[in-house]
């Protein structure tokens, strides 16, 4: 049944690991102002999909990022959603960056402020690093099975992870980013319809940062 158009079909949920985003060999990487992040998974971004695999993006040049709409949701994001891009920043480029090209598309359903909260709500829910160390996976520089990762994430968040690697200065596959699916109405975690593309490699690298 063909329901009203949202003008997507669901969300991928992306978070990032912190070392594998400093010591790729295509970025660089800058602490924010406050110093070096926790050494956990942080918010990448939310982003609206379509089942074909598709994406749209840049939907509102008339709802621009406004910070004074997610004042109470600051100090949650700098810790939880912090910036490594050079030069360094306190956030607000990247977080301008992903509400305007990801977030203006299901503006629809969330607003500048559900938006950010859902995150930041979704990043406490899947606590990714917890799920790893748990099943005996941790950032400490070894190589670990993509099976067996991807198996204690989704013991720990009850949903199947999609996991994109880069690579290291040497040319190691590591552990960059993960990706769970929300269903289009922001509310809950689903699995995913349809998995972004890229490969790994059936061990990867799990970096220390
Ligand atoms: P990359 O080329 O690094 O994979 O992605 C660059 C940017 O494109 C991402 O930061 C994100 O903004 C967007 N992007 C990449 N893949 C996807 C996807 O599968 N879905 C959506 N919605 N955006 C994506
Ligand atoms: P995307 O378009 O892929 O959603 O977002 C990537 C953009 O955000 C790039 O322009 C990148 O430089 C910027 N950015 C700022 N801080 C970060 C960060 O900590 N991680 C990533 N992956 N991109 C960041
Ligand atoms: P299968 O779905 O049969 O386990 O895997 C099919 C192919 O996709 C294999 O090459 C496998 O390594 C790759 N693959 C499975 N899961 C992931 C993932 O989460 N991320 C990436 N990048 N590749 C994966």
């Amino acid at each position: 049944i063909l329901g009203i158009s949202k003008g997507f079909d669901f969300f991928y949920f992306v978070q990032q690991w912190p070392g594998s985003y400093c010591d790729s060999d295509k970025f660089s990487c800058c602490y924010p102002p406050t110093g070096k992040p926790a050494a956990d998974f942080s918010i990448h971004g939310l982003w609206p999909n379509y089942i074909n695999g598709s994406y749209p993006q840049n939907c509102d040049p008339n709802n621009p990022f406004n910070e004074s709409e997610i004042s109470d949701l600051i100090s949650n994001m700098r810790m939880n959603w912090p910036s490594l891009a050079c030069p360094s920043s306190s956030g607000e480029s990247f977080w301008s960056h992903e509400w305007e090209k990801h977030g203006t598309c299901s503006e629809s359903v969330l607003d500048q402020h559900s938006y950010f909260e859902t995150a930041l709500s979704l990043r406490q829910q899947t606590k990714i690093l917890q799920s790893l160390t748990s099943a005996g996976i941790n950032p400490d520089g070894g190589s670990y099975g993509m099976e067996n990762i991807k198996d204690a994430i989704k013991e720990g968040t009850g949903y199947t992870p999609w996991i994109e690697c880069n690579e290291d200065s040497s040319g190691n596959s590591q552990l960059y980013q993960v990706y769970l699916c929300l269903d289009s109405s922001g509310s809950n975690l689903i699995e995913c319809p349809v998995f972004p593309q890229g490969e790994c490699g059936s061990e990867i690298e799990f970096p220390t940062f």
